[in-house]
């Protein structure tokens, strides 16, 4: 894909992703990987509102290149990438029900949600818990980048999922299927559940491994 046709899918994710209530405000960011950097929605953005033209274009070091003023989380976008060479895609929202997920205290840090379905397991995988620090704190970053070298999906305490992928249209589904999955467990919460069990989750890694 051409950087341009990149800029395109970026916007297009975004409002598809706004206009269905996964994000509000000018809260989440996107951004997808390239040769010499990456491409990522600006500060104070909607993503429902993109214009593909000002999408900040930053070098590996955090540089800005071209366009507007980027994300004050772009450097946790640039620490998954550091950490997870073959992901080309980033997606990081404060989606409500993942959010409310995050800060419940009685969840397992490790892997935060049960293996409720097989596309679950597949498209997400393990969760695990990023402790808490404050928008734009560098230790936040590099807890990012320790968590996702062994994780392609994290949940950012108090806060939202960081979700990479192979390329931007999987980053979504994956961050979709995430939030939907956080809002089936806080349903099932209190309710007698079978989730897969081991054996069932071990099996769907071996056929559709990350
Ligand atoms: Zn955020």
């Amino acid at each position: 894909m051409t950087e341009t046709e990149l800029r395109e899918r970026i916007a297009l994710h975004g409002r598809s992703l706004f206009d269905r209530g996964y994000t509000c405000g000018s809260s989440g960011n996107i951004s997808v990987r390239l040769p010499d950097g990456i491409l990522v929605t600006p500060t104070n953005s909607c993503l429902g509102r993109i214009d593909p033209d000002r999408i900040s274009k930053l070098r590996w070091d955090g540089e800005l290149i071209s366009g507007d003023r980027p994300s004050k989380e772009a450097c946790l976008h640039l620490s998954v990438y550091r950490a997870r060479q073959a992901e080309n895609a980033i997606v990081h929202l404060h989606s409500t029900y993942s959010v409310a997920v995050s800060c419940l205290s009685d969840v397992d840090a490790a892997n935060v949600l049960p293996p409720i379905t097989a596309y679950y397991v597949m498209r997400v995988g393990r969760l695990p818990l990023v402790p808490y620090f404050a928008p734009g704190d560098e230790q936040l970053a590099q807890e990012v980048e320790k968590f996702t070298r062994r994780s392609r999906a994290v949940l950012l305490a108090n806060h939202g999922p960081v979700v990479s992928a192979g390329d931007l249209d999987a980053a979504v589904n994956a961050v979709e299927e995430l939030e939907e999955t956080a809002k089936l467990y806080l349903m099932l919460r209190g309710q007698p559940t079978q989730f897969l069990n081991p054996d069932q989750v071990a099996q769907l890694e071996t056929r559709f491994p990350s």
